[in-house]
């Protein structure tokens, strides 16, 4: 690297391309992290890099097509500059099919590696870059974790943190648990450590990543004794300089009354859960095998909310599930009405290879798919713009995060419950901590008024400290999108 720099002026550059959910996200920082170690620096847009890596989701429908889409921009590039080298990875690869078909279409393609290996970078990159020999490293199964990878994050003040890996769980239409392994937790004590020095570092929030944070069970301490989520929680919420904390995602089978406990004596727990329901019909919730029942999730909904008063819930819905009849949609409308979600992610169903769903033959027709969609979509629309409305006129704590994409002189931030507060305010705001009192309120989003500080006037917040790349969301989509996250249950 340091040759290249001397003969070009500059270190060689990367850009990550990142598909899919948080955890590649937190993924694509980990890449970015080695990356950087290893002399390179990040470039503005693939166009302009050295090394593109493209870290893939397979669970969207379609993922395969737009995956091979980009493969083909990419090829074009690689064909102009023969020196650029091209890693692809994620969960995508964990797929032996797809691996295969990159091999026989893609053949210029310089490094597969899978969600097990990514600690294995800089030694394929390397290999890459000094021998151009084309290398597919992909583990079928995770091994131990490995601690103390670097990462570049994407903001100065958020920051996830993964406290497990994997899924038991196997719902019939999911692929995490073939892409993304058996359940691992990370030890306590490595969580603690690595949100300590994030809050040192002058991280004010942090997001808790794991497929079903409900199953954790990390090591205490190498002498014995094994901590659950609450317990995490509790020793979590004790870092100094952490404002809020926040999880994602919680399976309803696992929702234990000691996590809804945590709730209701929480200090910087956010006061936000999202719990993925998928269906309000029990039969549909059996076929999928999600370990409940529709009235035992409004029995959860009861006690978080008797536990931390207001809350904010949100959830996924898939609609037209193999088998799913009118009257299964009508116990999917019905609990959507009664439960009165804060927002919801709502997805049409599509087969994933490999999955028992994938093999059910009783379709739903396109038609009728599509029309329970739309329906279940405005529901539950409407519902999010009543509870937004609910708002106006409210004072709420945000963290302010940065220039809105509405316009000059507004900036963004978000709520203790989650939801996108935008505001008149100078951009030297971002990461602060600031009360705006709501002024309008749309289905997605709330407007605000910046209020002053408690004995000052503007109040400054820190300047965006430090180099943070943020990584390319691939097109994350809008609450009306299909396909499946792989954030959680
Ligand atoms: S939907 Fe969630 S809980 Fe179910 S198998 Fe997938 S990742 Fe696991």
């Amino acid at each position: 690297m340091e040759e290249y720099a001397e003969t070009h002026g500059a270190p060689p550059s990367y850009f990550v391309l990142t598909m899919g959910c948080q955890m590649n996200e937190r993924d694509s920082e980990t890449i970015a992290g080695l990356l950087s170690g290893m002399g390179y620096a990040p470039a503005a847009s693939k166009d302009e890099a050295d090394f593109i890596a493209v870290n893939t989701c397979s669970v969207r429908e379609n993922a395969d097509k737009r995956f091979f889409g980009l493969l083909g921009q990419i090829k074009k590039l690689r064909e102009a500059r023969p020196g650029l080298v091209v890693a692809v990875c994620g969960c995508m690869m964990q797929q032996r099919h797809i691996v295969d078909e990159i091999g026989a279409r893609h053949p210029w393609v310089d490094i597969v590696f899978g969600t097990h290996n990514i600690h294995g970078l800089p030694r394929l990159a390397m290999g890459a870059v000094l021998g151009k020999a084309r290398a597919v490293e992909v583990w079928d199964e995770g091994g131990d974790i490995v601690e103390g990878l670097p990462a570049r994050r994407g903001s100065p003040f958020k920051a996830y943190v993964n406290v497990m890996y994997g899924c038991d769980n196997f719902c019939s239409y999911c692929i995490v648990p073939y892409t993304r392994g058996r359940e691992r937790s990370r030890g306590a004590g490595e969580v603690l450590k690595e949100a300590k020095a994030l809050a040192r570092d002058g991280v004010k929030e942090i997001m808790l990543l794991g497929q079903n944070v409900n199953s954790y069970r990390g090591a205490l301490s190498a002498a014995g004794g094994v901590a659950d989520f609450p317990e995490l929680l509790l020793m979590l919420e004790e870092v100094g300089g952490l404002e809020r904390l926040r999880f994602m995602t919680s399976h309803p089978k696992d929702l234990s009354d000691r996590l809804i406990d945590a709730f209701r004596r929480r200090k910087t727990l956010c006061n936000a859960i999202h719990l993925p329901v998928q269906s309000g019909s029990t039969r549909v919730l059996g076929l999928m095998n999600r370990g409940y029942t529709k009235e035992g999730y409004l029995g959860l909904l009861e006690k978080l909310r008797d536990a931390s008063p207001g809350i904010a819930v949100t959830t996924d819905f898939i609609t037209g599930f193999p088998g799913e009849t009118e009257e299964d949609f009508r116990e999917t409308m019905d609990l959507a009405e009664r439960a009165r979600f804060d927002s919801a992610f709502t997805f049409l169903y599509s087969p994933r290879r490999g999955t028992p769903a994938a093999e059910y033959e009783d379709r739903v027709p396109a038609g009728d798919k599509h029309r329970r969609f739309s329906e279940l979509v405005g529901l539950l629309n409407a519902i999010s713009a009543e509870k937004n409305a609910a708002r106006l006129g409210r004072v709420e704590r945000a963290l302010v995060e940065g220039p809105a994409k509405t316009g000059q002189g507004i900036m963004s931030g978000r709520t203790d419950s989650g939801r996108l507060v935008n505001f008149a305010a100078p951009e030297g705001l971002a990461g602060a901590m600031r009360d705006i009192r709501i002024t309008e309120a749309k289905t997605f989003s709330l407007f605000g008024e910046l209020l002053p500080m408690e004995g000052g006037s503007a109040g400054e917040g820190r300047a965006a400290a430090g180099p943070c790349e943020v990584p390319d969301r691939g097109g994350r989509e809008g609450r009306r999108r299909e396909g499946r996250p792989a954030d959680g249950p």
